[in-house]
């Protein structure tokens, strides 16, 4: 886990990077106080859904659509990892652990979490999240859309139990439901 935010060193793949200008800190999200007095740090989901789908769009047209998913996964999972480090921290238990997640996807309005299934032996879980901030109220397109997310929950998982975890949306307001459901299994395991 350490070595993931080497510096030099992009994860998997062990293509070294000399510089870079954007190794995330939250000094990107910066003081907003001091920023935006007047505007705040709130702004409406059209914005986040515009930045997300029009950064897509060109990830899609410079590196195909496969490529593009993966990219948006890894960003969901730094994400995730970035956000337990800095609000949630390892807790004795991953009850603890999923109760603090699910009190702070609700404070930051980025989703209702629940744990729907977890086999403890197989370490396998079913996620939903309802109300999602990626696609909840999107048109039914045929295929689940909620890369970001799958990469988030895996980070989750993997920073509460130190396992890595694969994670794939099955629901999703795309592909006709009313919440997006994810199945979570140790990677290197059939989901
Ligand atoms: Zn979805």
């Amino acid at each position: 886990m350490e070595n993931l935010d080497d510096d030099s060193v992009r994860r998997k793949g062990s293509t070294v990077v000399a510089e870079r200008q954007y190794k995330f800190s939250w000094d990107f999200i910066g003081d907003t106080a001091q920023g935006r007095p007047n505007l705040g740090n709130m702004t409406r989901i059209e914005v986040y859904r515009l930045f997300q789908y029009t950064l897509r769009d060109v990830l899609e047209q410079s590196y195909g659509t496969e490529e593009a998913d993966r990219l948006l996964y890894r960003a969901g999972f730094l994400a995730g990892t970035e956000l337990c480090e800095k609000f949630v921290g390892r807790c004795e238990s991953l009850s603890e652990f999923v109760k603090k997640v699910e009190d702070l996807l609700i404070e930051l309005k980025i989703g209702v979490l629940r744990i729907e299934e977890m086999e403890k032996d197989t370490a396998r879980f079913v996620l939903t999240v309802a109300e999602d901030l990626d696609c909840s109220g999107l048109p039914e397109v045929g295929h689940a859309v909620c890369n970001y997310d799958e990469g988030f929950i895996a980070s989750l998982l993997e920073f509460q139990t130190g396992r890595p975890f694969q994670v794939k949306e099955v629901d999703c307001w795309c592909t006709g439901d009313r919440t997006c459901r994810f199945e979570a299994a140790l990677t290197g395991e059939t989901a």
